[in-house]
């Protein structure tokens, strides 16, 4: 018998199609219990493997740690020569299929779901009854975000497993909860840390096969990186007034839209470097206080902002944030004295200030104060606080933001100063941005790959792709990579109430496995609408094709 080194590309076509259509048909709505559907199918899929009857010990669960819905990590790999190794990972949640509307029950299902979406073909856009008529595209919820790429990555890892002396080793990690907090991805950096101690291995790059969106149709696109995601909270505390005495009072009201106004879609909040800009910051949510009605004004109002980040760090975005905070507050202060003056001119009174001074402290100066001022009374009572909020929130009474206000309320109600004042801080989830501009400069190999692939792409395919550094997504590479974890764990754990507590970050494991990233996956449209869709082409043929070559040219 002759040695087996190449891929039946054929059988890996067939395989991947029919992977697919059962994975996307097991239900796992992210953040939900049912995400547990897929460990029971991975571990039926897997053992029909002969490699891996062979290999038992090379495939299984990895319990995420501390996860409220008990969910695990699907991990298989390939043992092969040497000690490189390359990790595969997607995500296996998918988002809810509200908007499928009366065709809810086909969501899973994508021959019957085309040819019902063929027959209202008039009322989908140009762009879908093309793809519909043309047969190019596979519709579904899920098989382009994401089981067509995880589809792809584990028929591949089967075909290894068939091959004599494969070069290296390749891991496949599947994860849930990506669409929400990426507990999935969090939790797996600790299997990767035990893999890599126990096989002695050399981490050397991990892919992720997020479908890829083109503006060019006819070029593909690879995301060497992923965008980074803050979210600033702020919290205004005000001063209470009767509605007929509004000079008494400081609504905070005020304070946090003028904060709103000068933060949403501002750009010196988003970077840009190599040609990429982080896209502009966006409100998430805001409110006031009050629950009834009233004549009295709120007592506090708050909000928090999504800020997507390419090199900026947390620290230099919280401090311009303060900076906002404070020019916000004088603003507001500035443009109430006017109207008070005029106020005090109409009703014959002499002239006078409102008492009001601009102040803006983070999450830890506040909780210092009330410490300073009420030490184990209040300590425990926080302590006592969050392990109730840990408790609303997994039996989904309370969300994550409302939890986090929960905490800073509290933390009033020990402080002395009544006097107004904003806090800010940085509210879950935390995604770090990364992109391989640094192993690019110290690693040739790393330099090369994107050419490299995409020779190989117009060479195979006439199909030519374009690089990008930061896959604005946002994706579960962004936990692969940290350069000073110290640093960064000490600006989130001083600015993140919640942080250690109900979210964590295995910021030193990330910084011990950290390794360049690439997203390659196949081409598709309308992620999280009724219309997604991926490219059958990509799914079966180009894409696999491509991600074998770039295992190949990482290991060999
Ligand atoms: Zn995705």
């Amino acid at each position: 018998m002759t040695a087996n080194h190449n891929i039946n590309f054929e059988e890996l076509k067939s395989d991947i199609r029919d992977f697919l259509y059962s994975y996307i048909k097991v239900e796992s709505f992210s953040d939900t219990s049912n995400e547990k559907n897929i460990e029971n199918f991975f571990l039926s899929e897997m053992s029909k493997s002969d490699y891996f009857k062979a290999n038992p010990e090379h495939y299984g669960l990895y319990k995420i740690p501390n996860d409220y819905l008990d969910r695990c990590v699907c991990y298989a790999m390939v043992k092969g020569r040497g000690d490189d190794a390359v990790v595969l990972v997607h995500h296996y949640d998918v988002v809810p299929i509200e908007d499928f509307k009366n065709l809810k029950e086909l969501a899973f299902s994508p021959d019957e779901l085309r040819e019902s979406l063929l027959k209202v073909l008039d009322s989908m856009q140009d762009d879908v009854q093309k793809d519909l008529i043309d047969e190019t595209f596979m519709f579904g919820r899920g098989c382009a975000d994401m089981k067509g790429g995880g589809s792809i990555q584990y028929c591949l890892l089967k075909q290894y497993g068939k091959l004599d002396d494969f070069e290296g080793n390749v891991i496949v990690i599947g994860v849930p909860d990506e669409e929400n907090l990426s507990a999935g991805m969090r939790g797996a950096i600790g299997l990767l840390c035990d893999l890599k101690e126990k096989y002695n291995l050399n981490y050397k790059f991990m892919i992720n096969s997020e479908p890829h969106q083109r503006k060019d149709f006819s070029k593909g696109v690879f995301s060497c990186g992923s965008i980074g995601k803050l979210m600033p909270f702020f919290y205004v505390r005000g001063f209470l007034a009767h509605c007929g005495k509004s000079f008494e009072g400081l609504n905070p009201v005020n304070v946090l839209s003028e904060i709103v106004r000068r933060t949403e879609a501002n750009m010196s909040l988003s970077d840009a470097t190599m040609g990429e800009c982080a896209p502009g910051a966006t409100w998430l949510y805001m409110k006031d206080s009050k629950v009834t009605y009233d004549v009295s004004m709120p007592l506090s109002a708050y909000g928090c902002l999504s800020v997507l980040t390419l090199t900026q760090t947390p620290e230099e975005l919280l401090s311009k944030v303060k900076t906002i905070c404070i020019e916000s507050f004088e603003k507001v202060i500035a443009d109430m004295n006017s109207s008070y003056k005029v106020f005090l001119e109409n009703t014959c009174q002499p002239c006078k200030e409102l008492p009001w001074k601009a102040k803006a402290v983070t999450f830890i100066q506040l909780f210092e104060e009330a410490k300073a001022a009420y030490g184990k009374t209040f300590t425990d009572k926080y302590e006592a606080l969050l392990v109730s909020l840990g408790k609303s929130m997994q039996e989904g009474e309370l969300s994550i933001i409302e939890c986090n206000f929960k905490l800073v309320e509290l933390i009033f109600d020990y402080v002395q100063d009544n006097s107004p004042c904003i806090v800010y801080g940085l509210i879950p989830p935390y995604y770090p941005s990364v992109s391989n501009i640094k192993y690019e400069a110290a690693d040739q190999k790393v330099a090369d790959l994107f050419d490299n692939l995409n020779a190989f792409s117009q060479s195979e395919f006439a199909l030519p792709y374009t690089k990008e550094y930061f896959y604005t997504g946002i994706s579960d590479l962004s936990y692969i990579q940290i350069e000073d974890p110290a640093s960064v764990r000490n600006a989130i754990e001083s600015s993140m109430p919640l942080f250690g507590k109900i979210y964590d970050v295995p910021f030193e494991k990330i910084h011990e496995i950290s390794m360049p990233c690439i997203n390659i996956g196949p081409w598709g449209k309308d992620f999280h609408k009724m219309t997604e869709r991926v490219n059958t082409e990509d799914l079966y043929i180009r894409t696999p094709k491509i991600l074998d070559h770039a295992i190949r040219e990482i290991l060999g």
